[in-house]
């Protein structure tokens, strides 16, 4: 198994949840501030696993190291997909949380419980320099509640009710929003992957 995986991201939400659920492996975890200057990389790709594969393998080639890259958003069936993979800069390029849950509730104004539906995608990249590369998606389902609840989580996280439940993921303990969520689910996966052996 590696010993040691950089983190290819610098969002504290996805870096808090990944850390948390690798801590139990033998596995040093190197964030991107540790390493020497790293120019921003270009998420210009149209699907979760392109960005994702992209920004794994531009960090693993430049820090030398196994990378791990997560590329994750939020698809709303009312908006045709959107924010998509657009999710982070949903309202504009400098978007915050806030002003992205605003505009969210907006576009949805008027739009009935039963039309809100979502789902949470997330693609995880593991790229080994000069080894192998790895591209693993979940998802999660349920939909956009009418207003924002919950001080947990980050993102998106206040206004996404998960399945037939009530909770918004904001109100869930981040052990039990990893249990069910997309990036929950997706590093279990890895998990079982790096465990097993490979690569
Ligand atoms: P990117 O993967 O860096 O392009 O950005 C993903 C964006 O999707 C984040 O900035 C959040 O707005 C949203 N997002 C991804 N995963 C989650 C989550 O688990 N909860 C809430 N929002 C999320």
């Amino acid at each position: 198994m590696i010993s040691q995986l950089v983190l290819a991201t610098r969002n504290r939400g996805k870096i808090r949840e990944i850390e948390a659920l690798l801590r139990e492996l033998p596995l040093r975890i190197i964030s991107l501030d540790q390493l020497s200057a790293m120019t921003p990389v270009i998420e210009d790709q149209s699907t979760f696993s392109g960005n994702a594969l992209k920004k794994a393998t531009l960090v693993a080639a430049a820090s030398g190291l196994p990378s791990l890259a997560d590329d994750s958003g939020l698809a709303v069936t009312a908006l045709g997909g959107r924010p998509g993979v657009h999710s982070a800069r949903f309202a504009g390029p400098d978007a915050d949380d806030a002003a992205n849950n605003l505009l969210l509730l907006q576009e949805l104004n008027g739009v009935p419980p039963e039309k809100r539906g979502a789902a949470f995608i997330c693609a995880l990249a593991l790229v080994i320099p000069g080894g192998a590369t790895y591209l693993i998606e979940e998802s999660c389902t349920g939909r956009i509640a009418a207003a924002p609840r919950g001080g947990g989580g980050f993102g998106y996280d206040p206004l996404f009710i998960y399945n037939a439940g009530n909770l918004t993921f904001a109100q869930m303990s981040a052990a039990e929003k990893s249990l069910i969520s997309h990036r929950g689910k997706a590093l279990q996966r890895l998990k079982t992957l790096l465990v097993a052996g490979a690569p």
